[in-house]
């Protein structure tokens, strides 16, 4: 069983990094192979451009997905840093990130990690499938993550918008749309507010999210055979919408 934690925090000593070594820790002693990847200690380039590729289908006009498809089939056709973060994706049963939200998101260079490494035509794309028919199917995935807001903001009434809202983008958009199953997101809120004892707290919530991953179900995404392809991929009639951001009830309808 193999882990992969990508980490993106500039600062060794932060909470995210205890949160990382938390991880390790535990996954370790439940038999998990972890393997880390420190995007800022490892220097990962956040930006997506041509210099991702040893060699171009297109030397005059960069059409960043086609040369992910062109490099996938060449089989040596991505730069070395993202064919190992590769690598280690394909490896891994269970794909962890952890990082700090920052505006309402991740940090760059955890989003370059994803742009440059879920690469089309290896990852996902015509070929490989998405969504419930993804590359991912029956892996797991989970975001960790610290905020500076309080839990009561990232609720259904609070000033940020109730959590699954804000990361429906990273949940839904990029984990569910190459096949993981998506598990409930551990959401370490405020550790620079809640004192000593708090952190603590987190930490051992943390520790025991990861001992009930077993257990844990996955958050529900409509699998593809509720869209129809012949009406723009939208909820088929009778399929009611089940999630924060599909809401139609389609119930009743022709
Ligand atoms: P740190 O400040 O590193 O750590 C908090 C405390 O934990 C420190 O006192 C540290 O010493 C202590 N600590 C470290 N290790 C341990 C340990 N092993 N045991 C116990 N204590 C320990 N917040 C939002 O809610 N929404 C946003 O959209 C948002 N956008 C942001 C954008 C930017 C650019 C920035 C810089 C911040 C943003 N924030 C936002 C706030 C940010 O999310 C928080 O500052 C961050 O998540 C806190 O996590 P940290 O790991 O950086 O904490």
């Amino acid at each position: 069983m193999k882990a992969l934690i990508v980490y993106a925090h500039p600062e060794p000593k932060s909470f995210n990094a205890a949160l990382k070594d938390r991880a390790m820790a535990t996954l370790n002693e439940l038999g998990w192979r972890v393997e880390v990847s420190d995007l800022y200690e490892q220097g990962f380039k956040a930006t997506a451009d041509g210099e991702d590729f040893t060699a171009r289908a297109d030397a005059d006009y960069l059409k960043y997905a086609f040369e992910q498809t062109n490099a996938a089939k060449t089989g040596d056709g991505f730069a070395p840093d993202v064919a190992a973060e590769i690598a280690k994706l394909e490896a891994a049963e269970l794909l962890i990130l952890q990082f700090p939200m920052w505006w309402f998101g991740f940090p760059a260079i955890l989003k370059g990690w994803v742009d440059r490494v879920f690469a089309a035509g290896v990852i996902y794309g015509g070929d490989v499938g998405m969504f419930s028919r993804g590359r991912f199917k029956g892996r797991r995935a989970m975001l960790s993550f610290t905020t500076g807001g309080a839990p009561e903001t990232y609720g259904p009434a609070g000033l940020y918008g109730a959590a699954e809202v804000v990361l429906w983008p990273i949940q839904n958009g990029i984990l569910n749309f190459v096949g993981y199953d998506v598990l409930p997101p551990f959401i370490a809120a405020a550790p620079s507010k809640v004192g000593d004892q708090g952190r603590a707290d987190l930490l051992a919530a943390f520790d025991a999210r990861l001992r009930a991953l077993d257990e844990t179900k996955p958050l529900f995404f409509h699998p593809l055979e509720d869209f129809d392809p012949d009406a723009a991929w939208t909820l088929r009639p009778g399929v009611s919408g089940r999630t924060v951001a599909q809401t139609r009830d389609g119930e009743g309808e022709a």
